[in-house]
């Protein structure tokens, strides 16, 4: 699809959000700040402020949630960033690990040759270089000395702390094929073009789950599918609407060196359909390549069949903080509420980083004093805002701006009976219910069972 299609189909879903208007929101309200600020920021790096990390550790939560907690098949790691050089050349990240760069003759500008089409510079029109590839992995030295022997990567992917664990796991944990190893921690790669705010960064968070199974076609199969419909059903369970969510399979000339066949899962952003998570088929090249290079076996024993082999691989990978740009785009609406324009995030309320905010109608008569009762008790459950200043509705309004599900207002009503009004982001709608209900109601809407 071309740009122009994309811009147009996502006009015809009438999504309201443009990433300008993202960005402002997101550093207007401290969801996302562009790194080391003050001095001019730092090449596509991003901080998370106080609302943006309490919407990343949901996403993490969320994922860690459906893919680990709730299984009994999939098994948790945290594996280091550092890992013993040799893993890359295992992996086969220091020969492959490549972008092909072009840069341009008369702008200098740079470009990733697969990111453009034609043989001129995109942005002058000048001659562009012959391609050459380029090593993503940030390189650094251990220990004092700065040398050959001492250099080390940060990973460029969280895969291989997988792997290289795959002995310890197998040993220590009694697990039967088919099962899975999941990890989420940084990831780091030297990017040509970063860009599109958090959507492709040179540090960033990655939740990759490696499966393992017996190797044959027909196993390898029935799991990739299964995990490509799982994967894409996770994105519509939190939110993301069927129309803004695809599956486009690989051709053969653009697979990564490791992959036997891989479906991205791409979603539609306000800069055209983009990969949002990666479902690969990796075959037992990992377990082989660390097997040939560390010396060590890392075969599977097959109790039924008496066999030994190195089981095939099935990985979706998924970015965090791509995934936390898809839920904002996602979630962004502007609506009229009574005669007045508003923004409002609707976040699936598992995600929101505020689940309820507390209000005193008014600042006398006691109600203040009550309300702070009210949301130090609620605070026992769930991240609360509190807020006190100006009309209510420009109070429900700020809320609504960062996806705040709830709203709970003392009133004068509260003070004879005990009970406050409940208000629903979405809807709008207020219902009286005693402070008594508050937290397992609230609870209760979230839907944390889901
Ligand atoms: P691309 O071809 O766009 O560079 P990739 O296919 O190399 O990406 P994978 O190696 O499959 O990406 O990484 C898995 C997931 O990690 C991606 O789907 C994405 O969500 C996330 N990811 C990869 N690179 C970045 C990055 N530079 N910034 C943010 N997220 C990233």
């Amino acid at each position: 699809m071309s740009l122009s299609e994309a811009q147009s189909s996502v006009a015809g879903t009438k999504r309201p959000v443009t990433m300008e208007k993202l960005v402002n929101l997101c550093k207007r309200r401290g969801f996302v700040f562009p790194s080391s600020d003050i001095y001019g920021g730092l090449g596509s790096t991003f901080d998370y402020g106080p609302l943006g990390i309490e919407l990343k550790r949901n996403v993490k939560e969320a994922w860690w949630r459906d893919m680990v907690q709730r299984r009994s098949d999939v098994l948790g790691l945290d594996a280091a960033i550092l890992m013993h050089p040799r893993t890359w050349e295992a992996s086969g990240h220091l020969q492959s690990f490549t972008d092909p760069l072009v840069d341009c003759k008369k702008c200098k500008q740079r470009f990733r040759a697969d990111h453009i089409t034609g043989d001129r510079c995109p942005e002058c029109g000048g001659e562009l270089t012959e391609a050459r590839r380029f090593n993503l992995m940030f390189k650094t030295f251990m220990g004092p000395v700065e040398d050959e022997a001492s250099t080390v990567y940060l990973r460029p992917e969280t895969a291989q702390g997988i792997f290289v664990n795959f002995d310890n796991i197998v040993d220590t944990q009694r697990v039967k094929l088919p099962f899975g190893v999941a990890q989420i921690g940084k990831s780091f790669r030297n990017e040509i073009t970063p860009g599109n705010f958090i959507f492709r960064t040179r540090e960033f968070e990655q939740m990759e789950m490696e499966f393992f199974v017996r190797p044959n076609a027909e196993e390898e199969e029935r799991w990739f599918n299964f995990w490509v419909e799982f994967r894409y059903n996770w994105f519509l369970k939190y939110g993301v609407a069927r129309d803004h969510l695809r599956m486009r399979p690989h051709g053969a000339e653009e697979l990564s060196h490791y992959s036997r066949g891989t479906t991205d899962l791409e979603f539609l952003y306000p800069f055209g359909w983009g990969e949002l998570e990666g479902i690969a088929k990796r075959g037992s090249y990992d377990l082989d390549q660390h097997a040939k290079y560390s010396g060590r076996d890392l075969t599977y024993f097959d109790d039924e069949t008496k066999e030994r082999f190195r089981p095939w691989v099935i990985e979706p990978a998924l970015g965090v903080d791509r995934a936390m740009l898809a839920f904002m785009l996602e979630a962004y609406d502007e609506d009229v509420v009574e005669n007045e324009e508003r923004i409002v995030m609707r976040f699936d309320a598992r995600l929101a980083p505020i689940k309820v905010a507390v209000f005193p109608l008014l600042r006398k008569g006691g109600q203040p004093e009550k309300a702070q009762a009210v949301r130090e008790e609620l605070q026992r459950y769930f991240p609360v805002a509190y807020d006190q200043a100006g009309s209510i509705g420009r109070r429900y309004r700020r809320q609504d701006e960062i996806g705040t599900p709830f709203g709970v207002t003392i009133d004068h009503q509260t003070m004879d009976d005990d009970t406050v009004t409940l208000r629903d982001r979405d809807s709008t709608q207020q219902e009286r219910i005693p402070i008594a209900r508050l937290a397992s109601e609230i609870s209760a809407r979230i839907g944390w069972h889901r």
